[in-house]
């Protein structure tokens, strides 16, 4: 009769390759998430808080979060070796993942506190959506690229976010559902800042968008609704985002 194992030996043999192998694959991915962390710490202490412009993010837990999201889960597979060097990064569709740099300034802008609900418009890879969750209660965000929206949303649940809320569609028209936002972050550049997303920020809301040309550099615009409606608006930067785009059919 035919057996798997002819003799004792190569049973053996089988075992201890299958005992090694199981020993090993923890200990490799262990040191692979541990190289990622370290890469990930020095890019936060090195790169942004050891540079004179990181000296602008006021806010300690805008800091943490970007020490705890692993970046390089929201970048394509080929990319992953240079998710921690302070880059935008192609992600598919022409569309690319925020210089980490510019993600704690728009973070920080913000002014967040725990228990706000947060819009973003443009989720992308899903990152910066990520970076908002570990601050806040609620986290809504909007992409209009189907399967960037697919994509994210599923990279996104693999981390166990269960804070953030994803939505394919076009963000001109914020998410009237689910208004008034403490908060808004718009990470594609329109000409014109969308009068909706105004109107479902709550008093006390603050919003920050790139707004310009979408073939030259923008101005990143930090707005603040008055607790009587009124809303001041102060250009803070020059920043160069992809262009904000508008689905045909509205
Ligand atoms: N916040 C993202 C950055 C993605 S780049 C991240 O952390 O990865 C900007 C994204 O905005 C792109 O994915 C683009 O498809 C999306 N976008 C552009 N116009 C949009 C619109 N009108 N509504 C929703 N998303 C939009």
């Amino acid at each position: 009769m035919e057996t798997l194992f002819p003799n004792n030996k190569s049973l053996i043999l089988v075992v201890s390759l299958f005992l090694i192998l199981s020993f090993f694959t923890p200990l490799i991915s262990n040191l692979r998430a541990k190289n990622y962390q370290q890469k990930r710490l020095e890019l936060v202490n090195q790169k942004i808080l050891g540079s004179s412009y990181g000296r602008k993010i006021n806010d300690s837990s805008v800091i943490e979060a970007l020490k705890s999201v692993p970046r390089h889960k929201f970048v394509p597979s080929e990319r992953r070796n240079r998710a921690y060097k302070n880059r935008p990064l192609p992600i598919g569709h022409g569309q690319t993942i925020s210089q980490p740099y510019i993600v704690a300034r728009m973070t920080d802008l913000l002014n967040l506190e725990n228990d706000d609900r947060v819009l973003e418009i443009g989720t992308g890879s899903g990152y910066q959506a990520a970076i908002l969750a570990e601050i806040t209660k609620e986290v809504y965000t909007i992409e209009i690229i189907e399967e960037l929206h697919r994509r994210s949303e599923n990279t996104l649940k693999a981390l166990n976010y269960q804070n953030i809320v994803t939505r394919h569609g076009d963000g001109y028209y914020g998410w009237k559902s689910k208004e008034p936002f403490d908060a808004i972050i718009v990470t594609a550049a329109p000409s014109h800042i969308p009068p909706p997303l105004v109107e479902q920020l709550s008093p006390g809301g603050r919003m920050v968008i790139p707004v310009g040309h979408p073939l030259r550099t923008q101005r990143l615009m930090l707005l603040e609704k008055q607790p009587d409606g009124t809303v001041t608006k102060r250009s803070i930067s020059r920043v160069r985002f992809v262009p904000f785009r508008r689905n045909k059919n509205n």
